[in-house]
């Protein structure tokens, strides 16, 4: 099969409309217009009882969090980020978690206009990384301390489902000693960011064991989508996108994440777009999305388009729409990337965001070369903001009495989709994770922290193992004899125990 032949059979019209209601997509602009337009100069006291809403722990519906979009009062702003904050500890308690995004080719048969890897950038070296390389790069990560991984793909045959399902497959074959010697690292999870795919592929990447699938809607707004993604390409269809998570649970892959490019249109409508999906994937499954995305446009190689968008995003409407997805989907994992300036993003981690990355390399096979993007702008798909390392990033967050998570055990455990949903409902996955986030925080401090985060970790790691003792859940329930032993094992070289 040709280029061409292989673009024109991507699209299953059928895998789009069983999902429509009444030949309708769940993006109605009118609606969402009208909705942001009728809230305006909202009530004190309405948006207190949204509030109150998002401290339950409950999902606001689109019109709720219109309201909360609206809201311009300085004083009331600050109020909602401290909700924010207190609903995710609520869910999610101090945990931060962290991943390594691992690009695997830059060949792309699309040409969005804000992207280095578009196919009419004829300054972008292409790649696709062999099987050997992907272990290379896997190998350079792991050394780093990280135990998952974000696979992320252009849309290309060269890369397709089976090229996806089988570096999946390699990433989890590599083990790597630790630099201590004691007991090895390696990938317990990787999720995957890569173009919609038909339910058949999709299947391909669940039997390889996908942990969380990750599609973009880039802009909810049909009119700029035309503007940024040709008609004549595979992403130039619209509705193919917008049901890629729909797909991907009929597939199987029951976490789905969902998110949007913050720049390319007005934030707010993004936001209501985002809760919209978040609501319908609610209605037709049951489950809402694993986690939200809402990267901002960053410049790229040769693209206009990405420093001049007259809709970039500023920082202060940035922190406010992180805010109000805090308060809109309390259940949903909040992801702030590297993109993201060192300053922001430990502000933000403040509102609400429960996982972030950290050594991030985006040029293709940039880990095992070590190179930093500046020598590598003609493999790079945009420009970082933070290319700290994670060392650096871990104890940052200590500092501010976060605990790095490098947990994978809810996946590994089946406890995903509706089960976690029921599970963080009932506050008692919120439990097991800071268990695993212990013993996983454990494992890098002794393999991986400088000394200097060794200080400030123990010191954290000893504040949380009180905490521990002094719960009543894990003594009734009978987990802490369990757990001490595990935490004693680990200490000693043990590695990989979760419960
Ligand atoms: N090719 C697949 C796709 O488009 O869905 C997946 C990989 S693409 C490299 C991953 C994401 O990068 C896109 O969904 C888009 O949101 C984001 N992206 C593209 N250009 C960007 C830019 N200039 N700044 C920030 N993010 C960008
Ligand atoms: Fe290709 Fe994805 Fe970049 Fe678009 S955003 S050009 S589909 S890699």
């Amino acid at each position: 099969m040709n280029v061409k032949e292989w673009i024109a059979q991507v699209v299953r019209q059928e895998e789009i409309d069983k999902y429509l209601v009444n030949g309708k997509d769940f993006v109605d602009e009118r609606e969402i217009v009208r909705e942001l337009e009728e809230t305006r100069g909202p009530d004190v006291g309405m948006v207190r009882d949204i509030l109150q809403k998002s401290l339950d722990i409950k999902l606001l519906t689109p019109r709720e969090t219109a309201v909360l979009l609206n809201v311009e009062d300085p004083e009331l702003l600050e109020e909602m980020k401290g909700v924010a904050l207190e609903v995710k500890k609520r869910v999610y308690d101090n945990r931060i978690v962290f991943f390594a995004p691992l690009y695997c080719s830059n060949v792309c048969v699309n040409r969005c206009v804000y992207c280095g890897f578009r196919s009419d950038n004829c300054e972008e070296k292409r790649h696709v990384l062999t099987p050997a390389e992907i272990r290379q790069e896997t190998e350079a990560v792991i050394d780093q301390g990280h135990k998952r991984l974000i696979a992320v793909y252009g849309e290309h045959p060269l890369s397709d489902a089976d090229y996806i399902a089988d570096s999946i497959s390699e990433i989890y074959s590599v083990k790597r000693t630790t630099p201590t010697g004691n007991g090895f690292n390696n990938i317990r999870r990787v999720n995957v960011n890569a173009a919609p795919m038909s339910v058949a592929d999709l299947r391909k990447l669940w039997r390889a064991g996908i942990g969380t699938f990750q599609v973009f809607q880039e802009t909810y707004h049909r009119g700029r989508y035309a503007e940024f993604h040709p008609a004549d390409t595979v992403k130039g269809n619209y509705r193919w996108r917008l049901y890629a998570m729909h797909r991907a649970m009929d597939a199987g892959i029951d976490d789905v994440a969902i998110g949007a490019l913050f720049g390319l249109y007005d934030w707010r409508f993004e936001v209501m777009g985002l809760v919209r999906h978040a609501h319908d994937l609610e209605r037709q499954f049951g489950i809402g999305p694993h986690t939200i995305s809402f990267p901002r446009m960053q410049p790229a190689p040769g693209s206009f388009i990405s420093e001049n968008s007259s809709y970039l995003v500023g920082d202060d409407a940035f922190k406010r729409l992180v805010t109000v997805l805090r308060l809109a989907v309390p259940y949903t994992g909040l992801i702030v990337t590297a993109r993201e300036r060192a300053d922001l993003r430990r502000e933000i981690i403040g509102y609400g965001c429960t996982q972030t990355d950290a050594s991030s390399k985006i040029g293709i096979g940039a880990y095992s070369t070590n190179k930093l993007q500046e020598e590598n702008r003609d493999k790079v798909q945009f420009m970082l903001g933070d290319q700290r390392r994670l060392d650096e990033v871990v104890r940052e967050l200590a500092t501010d009495g976060y605990i790095t998570s490098f947990c994978t055990a809810g996946y590994r455990c089946g406890r995903t989709g509706d089960k976690i949903m029921s599970l963080l409902e009932k506050g008692v996955e919120g439990k097991f994770c800071k268990l695993n986030a212990v013993l996983t925080f454990r494992e890098y401090l002794n393999d991986y922290a400088s000394a200097e985060t060794r200080i400030v970790g123990e010191r954290l790691i000893e504040k949380e193992l009180q905490e521990i003792e002094r719960n009543a859940f894990f003594t009734d329930k009978r987990l802490l004899p369990t757990f001490l032993s595990y935490y004693k094992r680990i200490a000693a070289g043990e590695r990989d125990l979760y419960m």
